[in-house]
């Protein structure tokens, strides 16, 4: 085993974002959510609806460049104009892993003044240096995953599939692989419908009924 993966179904982002609002309704009331883009996005578009908030914001931050691999330093990039000024602030991230890019978007969104800021994440692994104010579920460091969430399915599997597929593979061995290296359960009919959009933007290639990377990927 490589390391763990496992797909998040959209049922599961629902209640993580209801519980959510259940932790944050009669604790805090923001006026305005930040998301931190790309995969805040969602969550913080749930939790907008679900807390009543229209001022949603978005800050882009970035780290894990291919799935499961730390992409050096955190880094965040924020529009000079973002209004927050004097206002009270949620900002809502997927999860805390490392936690560096929620430390960094705290430092840097404090710097617009807010007049308070709370932080939230779906998911918290014990291990990250950063703990949100709220989070709707912890997971101990020995369980670490990666959790492929339903907006990130087609980076994750095809950056999963590169780590095998050093040779052609039929599909059902590429399934049974991605079983053995990552513990990931995926049905042959979806990946085979995966792979062939993949396919379709130049992903992978497939030949009698075999799957493989283009040549130089
Ligand atoms: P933080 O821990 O503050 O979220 P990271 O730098 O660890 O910051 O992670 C940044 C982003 O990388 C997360 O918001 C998420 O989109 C993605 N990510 C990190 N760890 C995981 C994981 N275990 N599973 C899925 N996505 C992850």
């Amino acid at each position: 085993m490589q390391f763990q993966a496992r797909l998040v179904t959209w049922n599961e982002i629902v209640d993580w974002c209801l519980k959510l609002r259940s932790h944050i309704v009669g604790s805090y009331h923001p006026d305005a959510i930040i998301g931190l883009s790309r995969g805040g996005l969602v969550p913080a578009r749930l939790l907008s609806d679900y807390l009543w908030i229209k001022d949603l914001f978005s800050v882009k931050t970035e780290h894990w460049g291919i799935t499961a691999s730390k992409d050096g330093e955190a880094k965040i990039t924020a529009d000079p104009s973002l209004p927050i000024r004097g206002k009270n602030v949620l900002i809502v991230d997927d999860i805390t892993d490392t936690g560096s890019s929620m430390k960094l978007a705290v430092d840097t969104i404090k710097k617009f003044q807010p007049a308070s800021l709370k932080t939230s994440t779906m998911l918290h692994i014990e291990h990250s240096t950063y703990v949100p104010d709220y989070f709707a579920t912890s997971v101990s460091a020995m369980e670490w995953t990666w959790f492929i969430f339903p907006w990130n399915i087609y980076e994750d599997v095809l950056n999963l599939t590169g780590k095998i597929l050093h040779a052609p593979m039929h599909v059902r061995d590429l399934s049974d692989a991605l079983k053995e290296n990552f513990g990931l359960d995926i049905n042959q009919r979806y990946l085979g419908e995966l792979l062939q959009n993949f396919a379709k933007s130049g992903k992978v290639v497939s030949s009698g009924g075999m799957w493989g990377m283009p040549q130089g990927k």
